[in-house]
């Protein structure tokens, strides 16, 4: 029955481009954009994932700062829990200890990455908004892990140009996650290849971009329109990119994530 073309076309992913438009559906009179993370086949499946392998696992600060963030306007930006829980994995597996994250809004994603860090881990934590991170704080100052974080508010370029200057940052970070303006994340690529050291990881955000990357632009709704063909730019660049190691996970709003291998 293998040799069937119909069975043998049938997708393997649970992402389902038919029903993503579903998945995606907004609120149009509100101009809301979904309050759904998860770019799986439905959202019991993504509910599913959520309640049965993520939430029971999600340390107890991260749960306070998740639940903080939902009455924010913006509370989708927040890095989605099943991308975070990867996360954390990533940064045990390169026993990740000097850490750059460009976009923080309320922290959950710096959180994580506070959390998981060694005791004399440090962060630099850029976002030109420091109200949002103020949300977070409490949350992380309660979990005793505000002394590993550097934050800097400004735009992240001019930063990480900052750290280029000195020779000793170069090479130096075992990991970064990128979660900021679409438009910048090929010149944050390049800034990080050399701040990152050989073997260490990048991880970059809502690299589906809410499904839209497979969308005919027409289709793709309003509010995600203008970030849909940068999303697509990078995608092409870093499958081209023989610098790193690459693979483009379908949690969250879709992650990439980089190894530097030379
Ligand atoms: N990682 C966060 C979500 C980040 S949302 C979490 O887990 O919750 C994106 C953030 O990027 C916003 O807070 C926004 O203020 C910030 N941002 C947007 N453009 C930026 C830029 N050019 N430089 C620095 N920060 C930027
Ligand atoms: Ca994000």
């Amino acid at each position: 029955m293998g040799s069937n073309p119909s069975t043998a076309s049938v997708s393997k992913g649970l992402l389902h481009a038919e029903d993503s438009h579903k998945v995606m559906e907004y609120n149009t009179s509100t101009n809301k954009v979904p309050v759904s993370k998860g770019l799986l086949r439905t959202e019991e499946l993504y509910t599913y994932l959520l309640e049965t392998s993520v939430y029971p696992r999600e340390p107890q600060p991260l749960k306070e700062i998740r639940e903080l963030t939902a009455s924010h306007p913006r509370s989708i930006m927040a890095t989605a829990p099943d991308a975070g829980q990867l996360m954390t994995i990533l940064l045990n597996l390169v026993n990740a200890k000097k850490t750059i994250e460009v976009g923080v809004f309320t922290g959950y994603s710096l959180l994580l990455t506070a959390l998981t860090i060694p005791d004399d881990g440090k962060i630099i934590a850029i976002d030109m908004d420091s109200e949002t991170y103020e949300i977070g704080l409490p949350v992380i100052k309660k979990a005793g892990v505000e002394h590993k974080i550097d934050f800097r508010e400004s735009k992240a370029l001019p930063i990480l140009d900052q750290l280029l200057q000195d020779d000793a940052n170069e090479g130096s970070f075992d990991f970064a996650f990128v979660d900021a303006d679409k438009p910048n994340y090929c010149n944050y690529h390049e800034k990080l290849m050399k701040l990152v050291k050989i073997g260490g990881v990048i991880v970059y955000d809502n690299t589906l971009w809410g499904g839209t990357v497979a969308m005919p632009e027409e289709s793709a709704p309003e509010v995600l329109r203008e970030g849909r063909q940068p999303t697509m730019e990078l995608n092409k660049f870093l499958a081209s990119d023989p610098r790193v190691q690459i693979s483009h996970v379908p949690l969250g709003d879709g992650i990439t994530i980089c190894r530097r291998i030379y």
